[in-house]
């Protein structure tokens, strides 16, 4: 029987396999063969007939204007809005997912909600509400790439900037795809250890490495990192100085280090929320590994908001929650030492 093609937008980076009607996905580091008629493993991509196609491009479920610095992105035009939007579904199992309301049903029952809303809408909606950029976020944006590259290359034309907030497991064809209209990303490097991506996310740790050190060296992209920090899962001096010291030896000390509390969620739910003590030590690792910015998220009212000078340490842009309360950069640079300041458009 024949399924329904009717508004499915046809997926980008795939290729017909050899023999009969398999397709092979090369969007994510799973790089799924798909058997006629099945999904990958994201559950939003099927292949009908021998052609892959993207069940999610019409399907909207988020579209509303967000601080940038929620997302967290804190030296990315500080201060301004990011229309964010989202589709079901994701290529990650994360069992304390935080979005698992919208990430997980297409996988755990094949539901896909969403609204009709076109890139041109999505475009238009973002300019009136007076939005710097866009924001691919909430679920993981490499599985809606499609929409987002519509959106991308349209918000371009209007001067809006494209963002993703992803878990890292883009191929390189996959960036490269969206390295032309993408400028800007968070990555979770949720740990350092291949345990722990296996059993809690049901992935791999090493594409998401691999991601970091090609986006920082080979691509023009701003990056900051995000780790979640679970109690007794990757909170190990020991981890959090090996995480530390690659995001230095492969992305450079000037790329911002936020790090997230967690508080108990979906599957996980027999631990306590990250203790501050703990992530006060993961911010002194961070900085006596020579990482410039480093911010604790999730801890409302903490001083580790604040971006401070790496060098003379004066207060840079000064955030109460996701407000920005001063911000005294001049020319990407600290107005009282001269030191650089990286960031984009601060
Ligand atoms: S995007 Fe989906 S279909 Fe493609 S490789 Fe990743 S999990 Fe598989």
């Amino acid at each position: 029987m024949g399924m329904e093609k009717v508004n499915l937008k046809e997926a980008v980076l795939w290729e017909p396999e050899k023999a009969g009607k398999k397709v092979r996905c090369s969007l994510c580091a799973h790089r799924c063969v798909i058997d006629e008629g099945k999904l990958g493993r994201c559950c939003v991509r099927r292949n009908i007939d021998g052609v892959l196609y993207s069940l999610t491009y019409d399907k909207v479920c988020s579209a509303n204007p967000d601080p940038i610095e929620k997302k967290p992105l804190f030296h990315f035009q500080p201060g301004s809005q990011s229309f964010s939007i989202a589709t079901m579904g994701c290529n990650f199992r994360c069992i304390f997912c935080q979005n698992w309301q919208i990430s997980q049903p297409a996988v755990e029952d094949g539901r896909i909600d969403g609204q009709p809303i076109s890139p041109r809408q999505i475009v238009a909606s973002a300019v009136r509400t007076g939005c710097k950029s866009i924001a691919y976020t909430y679920t993981e944006p490499t599985v809606f790439m499609e929409l987002c590259a519509d959106c991308g290359r349209l918000g371009r034309q209007k001067g809006l900037r494209n963002v993703f907030v992803s878990n890292g497991y883009q191929t390189k064809e996959a960036i490269d795809f969206a390295g032309e209209w993408l400028d800007g990303i968070n990555i979770d490097l949720k740990a350092f250890s291949e345990d722990y991506y296996k059993r809690l996310c049901k992935a791999r740790l090493q594409p998401v490495l691999d991601t970091i050190s090609y986006i920082a060296k080979e691509t023009n992209i701003w990056l900051e990192i995000t780790t979640l920090l679970v109690p007794d899962e990757n909170d190990s001096d020991d981890e959090l100085k090996k995480l530390a010291d690659f995001i230095v030896q492969q992305a450079g000390t000037d790329v911002p280090w936020h790090i997230s509390r967690f508080y108990p969620q979906y599957k996980y739910l027999d631990s306590v929320a990250t203790p501050i003590s703990s992530l006060e030590r993961a911010y002194d690792i961070g900085k006596s590994a020579g990482l410039h910015y480093v911010y604790l998220g999730n801890v409302p009212g903490a001083k580790s908001e604040t971006t401070f000078c790496y060098n003379c340490g004066t207060m840079l842009i000064e955030r109460v929650g996701y407000h920005i309360a001063a911000n005294r950069v001049k020319d990407s640079s600290c107005p009282d030492c001269g030191a650089k300041i990286a960031g984009f458009e601060l």
